[in-house]
């Protein structure tokens, strides 16, 4: 553990608070893996109030449920929350009081492996829901009753199927059971938290195994109904055979594939827009979305077609496009032969470097200098330059100024 959410424990625990550390490091720590994010919890019997005196930098991150956040030494910020347990829930949002002991909040936790507490200070290792044993046996279960644990707060289907994916374990029986009879209340979610929820699978290094659950249980079906394929063995490759830190390639990914031959951009625009992304990510994911998961036969061997589809989708989309076709190759899930992927790419590569120019501002002529010609400013201008435009992509060394005003003359200015 770090030093610095060490002298944290020892400034609460001087203080004459409990404290104890929680959550996923504790789990991460104890399975021997760290999952190198630093992301240590804090609980303890002080409340928000108390910790603010107690400390000088801190930032409320959600004082009604008990959480502050504290600045430490090495200027990270963790998370401290008082010890609470749920009061009232409503499938969605609980409502909760403070508690007075570690073990009422360790209770109201969602599994076994994230309820067990360690004491840096004392070296005690507080475990009354036997996460410990279930670590060893890499078993995930529900803590107390499956069922009820998932209608308190349906967001724990979806965080199962992941801690499940992500760490290969077994899920209890008793513990599938109680999430399948509360998939049909994932409807009820904030698409908010399922965005969330489907990013932190796809960070994972292999979201593929989480992903099979999503479809197993039916949570899929509820929470993305629109994909028509589900998520099949073609997408779990794909997805897998994106880099790590292309979680939103893998978004797409994860559409191209389920949406099949039903893709298109209004029905995937939607799906992102439902799931709460900004404009801006929608549109990235949804420009790698219609490249699909590989190029058109017609960009194979036609340089003109090629130029004008990259244009069309715009240079900087490039990245994300090659990034899915290349998860695709890795996969073997190309639509088209390996070699043409990847005569494609280095051809368009070719042009991105040279560069050639993707829009009428790129050429070496503008309108201004054929309205200094004597053109009448207008859309025959704007034709003409586009018609220079498809001349360049059909040689691009054409695209000097002398070489393209002799062709823009080739048409009468005004008729
Ligand atoms: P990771 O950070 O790797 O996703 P984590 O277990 O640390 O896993 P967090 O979301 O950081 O998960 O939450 C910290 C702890 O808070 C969890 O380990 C768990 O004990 C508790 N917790 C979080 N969300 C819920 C929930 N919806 N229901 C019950 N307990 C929860
Ligand atoms: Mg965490």
């Amino acid at each position: 553990m770090p030093g610095p959410v060490r002298e944290l424990v020892e400034r609460l625990e001087g203080a004459d608070f409990e404290t104890w550390t929680v959550g996923g490091e504790v789990r991460d720590s104890l399975l021997g893996m760290s999952s190198g994010r630093n992301e240590w919890d804090l609980a303890t019997r002080a409340t928000p109030k108390q910790m603010r005196r107690l400390f000088d930098r801190t930032v409320p991150l959600g004082v009604e449920y008990g959480t502050v956040g504290v600045f430490a030494s090495d200027g990270e910020l963790y998370e401290i929350t008082t010890f609470r347990h749920d009061v009232i829930t409503y499938g969605r949002k609980a409502v909760v009081a403070f508690a007075s002991t570690l073990d009422e909040d360790l209770a109201r936790r969602d599994f076994t492996i994230n309820a067990i507490a360690w004491h840096p200070r004392r070296e005690v290792l507080h475990d009354p829901h036997g996460g410990r044993r279930d670590l060893e046996d890499r078993v995930l279960r529900a803590v107390g009753d499956p069922a009820q644990r998932f209608r308190e707060d349906y967001l724990r289907v979806l965080r199962g199927l992941r801690f499940a994916g992500a760490l290969k374990f077994e899920i209890h029986p008793d513990t599938w059971a109680g999430m399948r009879e509360a998939v049909p209340g994932l409807a009820g979610l904030s698409m908010e938290r399922v965005r969330e929820e489907l990013l932190k699978v796809m960070d994972a290094a292999r979201p593929s195994l989480a992903l099979a659950l999503y479809e197993t249980s039916g949570a899929r079906a509820v929470i993305l109904p629109q994909l028509s394929e589900g998520i099949g063995p073609r997408a779990l490759a794909t997805i897998d055979a994106v880099p790590q830190e292309g979680a939103h390639t893998r978004i797409a990914a994860l559409l191209a594939c389920g949406f099949g031959e039903s893709a298109n951009r209004g029905a995937v625009t939607e799906l992102l827009r439902g799931l709460r992304f900004s404009n801006a990510e929608t549109d990235r994911i949804a420009v790698a979305v219609g490249g699909g998961l590989g190029p058109e036969r017609r960009l194979v061997d036609d340089a003109v077609a090629r130029r004008r589809w990259l244009s069309s989708l715009g240079r900087r989309s490039a990245g994300d496009v090659f990034q899915l076709w290349t998860a695709a190759l890795d996969a073997g899930t190309a639509p088209v032969a390996d070699n043409d992927v990847r005569h494609v790419i280095a051809a368009v590569q070719r042009d991105l470097d040279r560069p050639v120019p993707m829009s009428v501002h790129e050429l070496a002529v503008a309108g201004r200098d054929l309205v200094a010609l004597g053109w009448t400013p207008g859309p025959r201008v704007g034709r003409t330059l586009q018609r220079l435009l498809e001349a360049v992509w059909g040689d691009p060394s054409l695209n000097d100024r002398a070489t393209l005003l002799e062709i823009a003359a080739e048409e009468p200015p005004s008729s």
